[in-house]
């Protein structure tokens, strides 16, 4: 068998309101070549000015990735020719990006890998190309915006582990508020390297697919590579150095181009932008803007609320779900403080993963959008509170969830008014019951002819025949418990 290495150079836009170098909208979706001005268009003799915000939000990414922010940091320009490249350069970072030498940690479940990061660098995107029939359009509204590349070092080996990556990655740009992580528009998207070797040789000759813009398109096209480039090298065949780009139709990855050498670029330093030596304050900045992060949340989930990891991964997605969670729990302990943290954060884990996800989708509300949402976090502590002390039978509980959500009212009121309070009074319970005994004599026969056998079974059975009725005679609304506590006492001839 082989070994493997991949190394994964992640592109994200950044949400700069603006372009890198000028002061174009940067925004996805508007009309062809309307956000353009002489700079992004590469018109001679036009200068850039730096966007400080790109600079800040490149570093709050790599100060996520542990990555070393040095002392002076500047940009090259990167030689090539493309159309969508009117200057035929791309202004770009080379001999000192902002970002250095970090590492990621990715976590499944009872697995994690520590992912070496190389760098970040912060650069300009080029336009897009559209092509139909015959014609090429461009389209520059792209051009300019603020890209922030990602470089791993080669420490991943499967399909499965690039994968996860991207998708932690993509959690923490979104935590940041950094990236939009949307890799359908091509807000996040990855050029995956890939070689194989015979273990302790070291790395193979490497291949590099193109524009995966899926996480599930760079699993399976690295999972591809290397089964193919498996097969070459058992058939004593050598693995060519090439770009290829995945095949969605057919499933596989096909030839492009083959790769330049990093010379063929013939980086220069940019003579029109400044090097930028990070101030104290800038990097204050930085800092400031460092959210607690998906893995350590997760983690902190686990130990604080006792959650098991399935929910307390899928709570952390999102950090307005996380947040929304928290906010919940809060609630219910201000609510009830008899409930102990964890029993609330239980509680509260399981109505937000089932019904008000369904009722979320429902409402049109990704779980992103959990903040716009009429069933606030407070709302649905009280609610929690109400269905745990028994005040409001589950079903009705659930069922006030939804009034909340079509009615933007509070959970007590919706309850008050629907008459959706449990009866707890036991006098009034121990009258419902008369009434069921007296409207029951060969059941309650029955029964204590069971009980007289110790035919647990049936005894069982007929007790429960006797709670529903009990329960049907206060319109729904007896709390259970106290049903059967007051059929029992009954039976017992209390
Ligand atoms: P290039 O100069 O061709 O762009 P880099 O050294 O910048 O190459 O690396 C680009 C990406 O390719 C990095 O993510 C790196 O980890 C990965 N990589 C480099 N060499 C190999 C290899 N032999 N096998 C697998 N991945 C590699
Ligand atoms: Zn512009
Ligand atoms: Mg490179």
């Amino acid at each position: 068998m082989y070994q493997s290495f991949i190394g994964l150079e992640v592109h994200i836009h950044l949400l700069t309101k603006t372009k890198v170098f000028c002061g174009c909208r940067s925004a996805f979706g508007d009309a062809p070549n309307t956000n353009i001005c002489p700079v992004c268009l590469g018109y001679p003799g036009v200068l850039p000015v730096l966007n400080r915000e790109a600079l800040r939000m490149g570093c709050l990414v790599a100060r996520a990735l542990n990555c070393r922010i040095p002392e002076r940091t500047w940009f090259e320009r990167k030689q090539y020719f493309y159309p969508d490249m009117p200057k035929n350069y791309q202004i770009s970072q080379f001999a000192s990006p902002l970002g250095q030498e970090g590492f990621f940690d990715i976590e499944g479940k009872g697995w994690a890998k520590r992912v070496r990061i190389k760098e970040c660098h912060l650069e300009e995107d080029a336009g897009k190309m559209i092509h139909t029939g015959t014609v090429s359009l461009l389209d520059y509204n792209r051009a300019g915006v603020s890209l922030l590349e990602i470089v791993t070092e080669p420490d991943l080996e499967t399909g499965e582990e690039a994968e996860l990556f991207i998708q932690h990655l993509r959690r923490v740009v979104r935590y940041l508020g950094v990236c939009d992580g949307n890799m359908e528009e091509g807000s996040l998207r990855a050029d995956a390297n890939v070689s194989i070797n015979l273990p302790g040789r070291g790395l193979g000759r490497k291949v590099e697919i193109k524009n995966l813009n899926s996480s599930r398109f760079v699993r399976l096209g690295l999972n591809y590579e290397i089964q193919r480039q498996g097969l070459l090298l058992d058939a004593g065949k050598p693995v060519m150095q090439e770009t290829r780009l995945w095949n969605q139709n057919r499933d596989q990855t096909e030839p492009l181009r083959t790769k330049e050498n990093a010379q063929d670029y013939r980086y220069f330093p940019e003579p029109d932008l400044p090097v930028f030596a990070p101030e104290p304050e800038f990097l204050a900045s930085v800092e400031a803007g460092l959210v607690e992060l998906p893995l350590p949340r997760r983690k902190r989930f686990e130990t604080e609320y006792g959650l098991p990891f399935d929910p307390a991964d899928l709570l952390c997605q999102e950090k307005a779900l996380a947040d929304y969670f928290e906010e919940a729990v809060e609630a219910v302990r201000a609510q009830a403080p008899e409930i102990s943290k964890t029993d609330a954060a239980g509680r509260v884990a399981n109505w937000v993963l089932t019904d008000l996800k369904h009722l979320l989708s429902r409402a049109g509300l990704s779980l992103e959008e959990i903040g716009l949402c009429r069933a606030n976090p407070r709302r649905l502590g009280v609610l929690v509170a109400l269905t745990e002390s028994g005040r409001v039978s589950m079903k009705n509980g659930k069922q006030t969830l939804a009034a909340v959500m079509a009615e933007d009212r509070e959970p007590e009121s919706i309850i008050a008014g629907r008459g959706w309070e449990q009866l707890t009074d036991p006098g009034a319970l121990r009258e419902a019951v008369r009434g069921v005994f007296a409207a029951e004599p060969e059941t309650l026969a029955d029964l204590r002819a069971a009980l007289a056998e110790g035919n647990k079974k049936r005894s069982r059975t007929l007790r429960a025949y006797l709670v529903g009725k009990t329960l049907e005679a206060t319109g729904g609304r007896g709390d259970p418990k106290i049903a059967v506590a007051q059929i029992e006492a009954m039976l017992a001839g209390n």
